[in-house]
């Protein structure tokens, strides 16, 4: 897994050891902590080890080429985790959520919630995208502009500081603290008159950052309220923004969920069987397309939090805090 500082990495870790422990497998979880070096050294070790299936959740995913040549030569199965592991043959199969339906559900949070479809505006948003180096960022920023583009084209939706393309508006190591000073920036360069409306943020912690940086300039009172601000991952303390109204909307996907379709994978190709899928077109790496089981990401808000994730066990009420 990448990083033990991301709430769903660890939790992802925990569920998949869970359920290929009721299957009698053993697991080795490691966490690179954000390392690509680190990572690609774990695998080996793995290989090393006799290890007969291989799980990645990458930290980079263009940097694993030399080591999973090592995994096919020694015949081990590789799964690429969530993200896409990218310029090489040597992965089976991809367990994912649908990540371009991601972007399309935050920018359809902002949509509404800015009421686009009936007001004339023109209403302001910035934009911010996840680490380069990570497959799903352009997935889940090419799902929103899928659904914003048409509203910047008509200029009913405007962005003073003018960064639109993904390269302008990515954000390293996924840091909320990265996001907060680019945010920082932002308000002090272009906002001097233009009030911001709207935020397109791929990840809860990069909104907690942005959120943290718009408090600092003021927003956040009754004359001046917060702009929309979406985010991903559904992490307590986003929750816990979302109740309070700092943060507007979440994208929740159920790790356990996917932890069962990487499980019931690995299990199927270490049986002789054949996993699952239910996507072949969408994911190609760049040497091959991938077969790829994606599972559906829910947007949550205030309205609908207590139903999906209290009712839907993710978290108690106790948790978040009412
Ligand atoms: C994952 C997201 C996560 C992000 C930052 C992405 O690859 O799909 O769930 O928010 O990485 O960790």
């Amino acid at each position: 897994m990448p990083n033990t500082s991301s709430a769903r990495w660890v939790s992802d870790g925990d569920n998949m050891k869970k359920q290929f422990s009721l299957l009698g497998y053993e697991t080795d979880v490691q966490y690179a902590e954000d390392k690509s070096d680190a990572q690609a050294s774990q695998i080996a070790a793995m290989i090393k080890n006799g290890d007969k299936a291989i799980i990645v959740g990458a930290v980079d995913g263009t940097k694993l080429t030399a080591v999973l040549a090592q995994a096919a030569d020694a015949d081990i199965p590789v799964i690429s985790y969530d993200r896409l592991i990218r310029d090489t043959p040597n992965i089976d199969y991809y367990a994912s959520f649908d990540n371009f339906r991601v972007g399309v559900l935050q920018a359809t949070y902002l949509v509404q919630t800015l009421g686009l479809k009936s007001k004339d505006g023109p209403f302001t948003i910035e934009l911010f995208a996840g680490d380069s180096a990570d497959n799903n960022a352009t997935f889940f920023f090419n799902g929103a502009m899928s659904i914003l583009r048409p509203y910047i084209t008509s200029g009913k939706l405007e962005i003073p500081s003018g960064q639109k393309a993904f390269a302008k508006v990515t954000t390293a190591g996924w840091s909320g603290d990265v996001a907060q000073a680019r945010m920082t920036k932002l308000l002090a360069q272009d906002y001097t008159s233009d009030r911001l409306d709207a935020v397109l943020s791929p990840y809860d912690g990069i909104s907690r950052g942005i959120v943290a940086a718009l408090k600092k300039d003021g927003y956040g009172t009754k004359s001046k309220p917060l702009p929309a601000v979406t985010g991903q991952d559904a992490e307590l303390e986003s929750i816990k923004a979302i109740v309070a109204g700092d943060q507007g909307e979440t994208v929740y996907k159920d790790s356990r969920e996917l932890a069962k379709v990487t499980v019931q994978m690995t299990d199927a190709l270490l049986s002789g069987g054949t996993p699952e899928v239910n996507d072949t077109k969408q994911y190609n790496n760049g040497v091959k397309d991938v077969s790829s089981f994606l599972l559906q990401p829910v947007s949550v808000d205030k309205a609908n939090y207590k139903t999906v994730l209290i009712d839907g066990g993710f978290y108690t009420a106790e948790q978040i805090g009412n």
